[in-house]
C-alpha cells in the first residue's frame, strides 16, 4: 500500500507548484476554485447529498412553500417534520444540537487548519426569562470553548439578550420608564456577564450588527464592552456593515474613540444581511435609504474598510465576515504585501458552516486563520436562521449556483456525477 501511496503524494505536490505558478501569473494569492481541498471534509455521500440540497433551495418557488410549511409543522410540534429538517438543511448549515454533540463537526474543522465559531441559534425571543436563557448558553459555550483549542470566539445577537421593541424605544430618543430603565439595566448586566466572562477564559466574542433603527443601541452597548475589555487583547468585536453608506466613516470613527480610550478596536467586516428590509423601510417611512446605491458601492466600501484595517492593524484586529472571492484574495494579498504572518492573530477569515467551503479550506490550506461560525441548538429554535440561508440560497444571482457548480465540480472529479 504503501507504495501506492508516494506517486500520489508526488502528484499532489506537482499539482500545487503548477498552481503557484498560476497564481503568480495571475496575481492571486490563493485559488479558490481548488475543490478537492474546499470538499476534503465531505463523503461522496455526502457531497451528493449537498447538490440535492442545493438543487431544491435553487427553487424560489419551493423555498418560500418549504419556509412557510416548515415553520408551522415544527410549531404544531409534528415530529417527522424536525426529523426531516433535521437531516437536510440543518445538518448542512449547523453544528449540533447541543454543545457535546456539535463536537464531531467541529473535530472534522480543525482536521482541516479551521477554527470554530460557536453561535447559539436561538433567535425571534421576546420574555426576560428567554433572554436570561440565551445568556446561560452563550455562557456555556464560552466555558465549553474555552476547553479547546479550536475555538476562539463565540457570536451573539444582542436581540438574543434583549426586546427588539426596547432597543427600537432607545433609538427613537423616548423617556424611560420606570420598567423600561429597569429592562435597560437588565440587558446591560446579560452583555457584561457574557464579555466578562469571554475576557477571564481567554475567548473574544463578536457581535452581530442588526437592523438600523436597533444599531444605535447596540454599537452603544458594544463600545462600552469594548473600552471595558479590550485593553490588553480584542475580547469584543462590533460589527461594520459596509453595505450602509455610513459604516467606513463610523470604522474611521470608532478606531479613533479606541485609540482615545487607549483600548484595541475589535471589528468584523461584513456587507449586511437586511438589505431589502432596510430598503422598504426607508421608502414606506419616507426617509433616506441608508444602503449604498449599488452592488458595487458595498463592494468598494467593504474592500476599502479592509484596506483601513490592515493599514491600522496594530490598533485593530478584525475579521473579514464574507463569502466574497474578490474581498477575500484582496485580504490575503494585502496581507502578504505588508509581509505580515499569514497566521498573524489579529486577522481573520470567516464564512459560515456549510457555505464557501472552496474559501475557508483553501485559505486554511494555504496558512490563513479561517473561522467557521457553527450555529448549534435545537432544530425549532435554529428554523428562522436556517430559512434564512435557504433565501439566501435561492436569489437569483445568489450564493447558489456558486456553490452548486463547485460541488459539480467535484462530483465530476471524483467521477461521481
Ligand atoms: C461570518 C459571517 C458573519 C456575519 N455577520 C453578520 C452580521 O453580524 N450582520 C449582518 O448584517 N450580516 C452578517 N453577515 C452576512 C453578510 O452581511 C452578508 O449578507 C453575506 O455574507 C453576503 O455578503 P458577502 O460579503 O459574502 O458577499 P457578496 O455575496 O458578494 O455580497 C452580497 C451582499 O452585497 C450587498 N449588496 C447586494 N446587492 C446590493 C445592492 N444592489 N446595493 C448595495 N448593496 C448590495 C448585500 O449586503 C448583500 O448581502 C455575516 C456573514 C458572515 C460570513
Amino acid at each position: 500500500m504503501k507504495k501506492l501511496g508516494k506517486p500520489v503524494q508526488d502528484i499532489t505536490k506537482i499539482r500545487k507548484v503548477v498552481e503557484e505558478v498560476m497564481n503568480e501569473e495571475t496575481g492571486n494569492v490563493v485559488r479558490f476554485d481548488d475543490t478537492e481541498t474546499a470538499f476534503k471534509m465531505k463523503t461522496d455521500e455526502e457531497l451528493k447529498k449537498s447538490a440535492w440540497l442545493f438543487g431544491m433551495m435553487n427553487r424560489h418557488w419551493l423555498v418560500g412553500i418549504g419556509s412557510k410549511v416548515g415553520l408551522a409543522a415544527i410549531r404544531m410540534h409534528l415530529p417527522f417534520v424536525e426529523s426531516i429538517v433535521k437531516n437536510t438543511i440543518y445538518e448542512q448549515f449547523c453544528g449540533g444540537t447541543t454543545l457535546l454533540n456539535s463536537e464531531p463537526v467541529i473535530n472534522r474543522l480543525s482536521e482541516q487548519n479551521t477554527f470554530t465559531i460557536l453561535d447559539y441559534g436561538v433567535e425571534a425571543k421576546e420574555t426576560e426569562e428567554d433572554f436570561n436563557n440565551t445568556m446561560n448558553e452563550v455562557i456555556r459555550a464560552i466555558e465549553f470553548a474555552s476547553r479547546r483549542k479550536d475555538i476562539p470566539v463565540v457570536s451573539t445577537k444582542v436581540t438574543g439578550m434583549a426586546r427588539f421593541g426596547l432597543l427600537e424605544s432607545i433609538q427613537r430618543g423616548d423617556t424611560f420608564t420606570k420598567e423600561t430603565r429597569a429592562e435597560y439595566k437588565n440587558v446591560l448586566k446579560r452583555i457584561d456577564a457574557v464579555c466578562h466572562t469571554a475576557a477571564q477564559k481567554g475567548i473574544s466574542v463578536y457581535i452581530d450588527a442588526e437592523e438600523s433603527w436597533i444599531q444605535d443601541p447596540i454599537d452603544h452597548f458594544v463600545n462600552m464592552m469594548m473600552r471595558r475589555y479590550n485593553k490588553e487583547r480584542a475580547v469584543v468585536y462590533n460589527t461594520f456593515q459596509m453595505y450602509r453608506k455610513d459604516r467606513l466613516q463610523f470604522l474611521i470613527t470608532s478606531f479613533n474613540q479606541a485609540k482615545r480610550g487607549g483600548y484595541i478596536l475589535g471589528a468584523k467586516l461584513v456587507r449586511g444581511a437586511y438589505m431589502e428590509k432596510e430598503r422598504q423601510r426607508a421608502r414606506e417611512m419616507g426617509y433616506p435609504d441608508p444602503i449604498n446605491p449599488t452592488k458595487e458601492a458595498s463592494d468598494k466600501m467593504y474592500n476599502d474598510g479592509l484596506r483601513f484595517a490592515i493599514d491600522h492593524v496594530d490598533e485593530i484586529s478584525f475579521v473579514a465576515g464574507s463569502h466574497n472571492e474578490q474581498s477575500s484574495q484582496l485580504l490575503a494579498q494585502l496581507m502578504d504585501e505588508k509581509g505580515l504572518d499569514r497566521n498573524d492573530r489579529r486577522i481573520w477569515f470567516s464564512q459560515l458552516y456549510g457555505m464557501s467551503d472552496n474559501l475557508s479550506f483553501n485559505l486554511a490550506e494555504a496558512g490563513y486563520n479561517v473561522v467557521k461560525y457553527l450555529p448549534f441548538g435545537p432544530v425549532a429554535e435554529t428554523l428562522p436562521y436556517l430559512i434564512r440561508r435557504a433565501e439566501e440560497n435561492s436569489a437569483a444571482g445568489g450564493q447558489t449556483s456558486r456553490e452548486l457548480n463547485l460541488i459539480e465540480k467535484e462530483l465530476h472529479r471524483r467521477g461521481i456525477d
